[in-house]
């Protein structure tokens, strides 16, 4: 019964200066998110004791009655949400998820058709050093080097070239929306599985601000824990057809037993979901990006070598394009961090920096609409970043007393809009 801070000091340390970060800073990497406190509740509770292996009501344990209305419920509510035949909420993570869909369609050989890492894509979509390049044969598609923009019918040439045995449309770094019929109509033209990783989209899919790909894809793999706002895990979607084989590569076919408390955490996370507020929340997201890509594409940011991927943003992020300027990937994300905004550095199509340095950035508005972040104060932190990085690209960021201003506006910004307020007596 012993308190955590007395237990392990120096664990609760590293928590509270997490949380201390969290709240005084401003969080804009696009993949991360602050879930509600009732998630929180679900995620930290007796149910990570369970042992649970199987699925409800087909269990290799004894006891599992309560943890069964706990992963029933987050099927059901996953499905009413995503208008999806079945639901598999037991991977542990986004890569989990992934592993388990490619095991469940493709063997070893066959071949892998997705985005290009170096062009937004993810890691798990055929990187060589992940599992995906490992066991499949993978063919990329890219972006068009003068729009930035998927083009589908060269994603159509290069399916109908290579014939590949499945295709994944998703995307870590893409600011627009996918044209799901087009991909469709492509996999049943070369006869591939269609496979959509909605992993950063899905909660403005929820919300009904991004169309849905559930009705046109085989199979549809999400994060929770991203636009969802819900514990860091992962989860599938398939047609009825698709059940047995899903559910039979994510148990036994690579992960033991399910972990209860995410999965109690996921069901209080979608119900969460299907609310008007999450919807309210998630206009704001989409908002707050168009924003920021507005400022940072106006004439006096642009004329430092600035602009933004595809002029603009139909989703809940934006990418800062910096080849032309003198300010690389590296210095504007440590140079953010200086005045307290957290964004992560990406490479850019063709970039000409090191993957190290990259000539790119990630921004992203999730957290900052779910700690209450509206119109005004997205135009103030657009502000802030874009006087940032003229500051850096113009060579002018060693000059401490220029970015103190700004170190000012971001710590207001962050006193107004309290985080976890009064958590230390929950
Ligand atoms: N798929 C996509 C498109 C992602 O962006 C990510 C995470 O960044 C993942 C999968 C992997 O998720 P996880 O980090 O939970 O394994």
């Amino acid at each position: 019964t012993a308190a955590l801070a007395e237990v392990d000091p120096e664990i609760a340390a590293a928590i509270a200066d997490e949380l201390g970060r969290q709240r005084g800073t401003l969080e804009m990497i696009a993949s991360e998110n602050f879930v509600p406190r009732a998630v929180l509740e679900a995620q930290g509770s007796v149910l990570t004791n369970k042992y649970a292996e199987g699925y409800p009501g087909r269990r290799y344990y004894g006891g599992c009655e309560f943890v069964d209305v706990a992963e029933n419920l987050a099927i059901e509510r996953a499905k009413e949400l995503f208008g999806a035949d079945h639901a598999n909420v037991q991977p542990h993570a986004g890569a989990q998820a992934n592993v388990a869909v490619m095991t469940a369609f493709l063997k070893p050989g066959d071949k892998l058709m997705g985005l290009s890492l170096a062009h937004g894509g993810h890691l798990t979509h055929g990187m060589k050093l992940n599992h995906s390049g490992k066991f499949y044969e993978v063919v990329a598609y890219e972006v068009d080097p003068e729009t930035g923009v998927i083009d589908m019918e060269k994603v159509r040439e290069l399916a109908l070239a290579e014939k590949p045995d499945m295709i994944v449309a998703g995307w870590s770094a893409y600011p627009r929306q996918l044209d799901f019929e087009k991909f469709r109509e492509i996999a049943d033209e070369v006869g591939a599985i269609l496979w959509v990783d909605m992993a950063h989209f899905a909660g403005l899919v929820a919300a009904g601000l991004h169309p849905n790909p559930v009705p046109h894809a085989d199979v549809v793999t999400t994060t929770v824990h991203k636009t969802l706002a819900g514990p860091r895990s992962g989860m599938i979607l398939t047609k009825e057809e698709h059940k047995k084989k899903i559910n039979s590569a994510v148990f036994p076919g690579q992960q033991g037993g399910p972990l209860m408390h995410a999965i109690a955490a996921k069901a209080v996370a979608f119900k969460i979901a299907g609310c008007e507020d999450f919807k309210e929340k998630q206009q704001r997201t989409v908002a707050g990006a168009q924003t920021l890509a507005q400022r940072l594409t106006a004439e006096d940011v642009t004329g430092h070598g600035i602009s933004v991927l595809t002029g603009g943003t139909d989703v809940h992020l934006v990418l800062v394009d910096l080849v032309n300027s003198e300010l690389d990937g590296k210095q504007a994300e440590d140079l953010l961090h200086e005045v307290g905004i957290t964004v992560n550095r990406n490479a850019v199509p063709h970039d000409p920096r090191p993957p190290m340095v990259t000539s790119g950035l990630r921004i992203g508005t999730p957290a900052l609409a779910s700690r209450g972040f509206g119109p005004a104060e997205f135009e103030e932190v657009a502000d802030i970043i874009a006087e940032t990085l003229k500051l850096g690209a113009a060579g002018q960021a060693e000059d401490t007393a220029a970015l103190q201003p700004l170190k000012d506006r971001v710590a207001k910004l962050a006193a107004d809009f309290p985080l976890y307020d009064g958590l230390e007596d929950w």
